[in-house]
């Protein structure tokens, strides 16, 4: 990845925080994006470069919207000379029954967590696809593979996602570019964290209960996966070690969906 230039989307928190710094450590330049204090964001930014000695930009996309993700892979383009590796982290959650499920958080969730990668995607490959080498990810989720109930926009997009990367994988798989799925169990970030009181409230349980009886409950090991185990899987999808996996959609999920 040395001399490579990433895009990581929702990198100012949680998982796609890590998979940027595991970048910067291995020597490639990365533009990050989401949302925050702007003293905090810049403070981060300044730290990996210092830390790694490479570029680290930041671009403020709303990911929802189509015009700032074209934005936002313009100024990739222009700052670092190119765009070889794409990730497509940021995502947001929202638990409620079905029947209760706000139309506005539907929208938002296919908006953020699928039609953001899509247009992420069409938008890189052109150049990609003109150097011969591209590496894209796309974080999905156990959800990706498995349902939980008072997810379903989520799971709907993250399932979304899982037909996205093996679609985009078949097309560009003689072109040097893959596509590939990560599929983490619960991690506990920002994300997580969030939806542990609604999870709470929707199924009439304390918050140590939503911990221990249903997010801990569906992984094997009754650990949570870390955001270090997430990133090492994703840069090694972005690896020249990893120019024969494409299409994959890969579970880090503690054995989850192994059931
Ligand atoms: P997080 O809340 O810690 O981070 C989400 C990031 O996305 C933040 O940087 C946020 O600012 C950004 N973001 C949110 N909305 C955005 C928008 N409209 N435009 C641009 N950026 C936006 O969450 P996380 O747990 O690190 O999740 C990252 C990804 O991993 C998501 O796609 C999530 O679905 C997936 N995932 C998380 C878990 C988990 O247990 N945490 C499990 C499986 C999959």
């Amino acid at each position: 990845m040395q001399g490579k230039n990433a895009i990581v989307t929702g990198s100012t928190s949680g998982i796609g925080l890590d998979i940027a710094r595991h970048f910067a450590a291995k020597g490639c330049n990365v533009l990050l994006n989401g949302f925050g204090d702007a003293a905090d964001i810049e403070a981060i930014r300044a730290e990996i470069q210092a830390t790694h000695g490479v570029q680290v930009r930041y671009h403020g996309a709303d990911i929802s919207k189509p015009l700032d993700i074209a934005d936002m892979i313009e100024t990739a383009t222009h700052e670092f000379g190119g765009v070889d590796i794409l990730v497509n982290n940021a995502g947001i959650q929202f638990v409620s029954p079905i029947e209760e499920f706000p139309i506005a958080k539907w929208d938002q969730i296919i908006a953020i967590n699928l039609s953001g990668a899509f247009h992420a995607i069409r938008l890189v490959v052109p150049q990609m696809r003109a150097r011969g080498w591209g590496r894209i990810v796309n974080l999905a989720s156990a959800h990706a593979l498995v349902a939980s109930p008072y997810k379903s926009a989520y799971v709907a997009a993250k399932h979304g996602i899982a037909g996205l990367t093996k679609t985009v994988a078949l097309e560009l798989a003689t072109f040097g570019i893959t596509c590939n799925a990560v599929c983490p169990g619960y991690v506990l970030t920002p994300l997580v964290a969030k939806q542990i009181p609604d999870t709470a409230k929707a199924r009439g349980i304390t918050e140590e209960a939503v911990i221990r009886d249903v997010l801990l409950a569906a992984q094997p090991t009754k650990k949570f996966v870390t955001t270090q185990e997430v990133a090492a899987l994703t840069g090694f999808l972005c690896s020249d070690d990893a120019a024969s996996m494409t299409g994959g959609v890969l579970p880090v999920d503690g054995g989850w969906t192994a059931h």
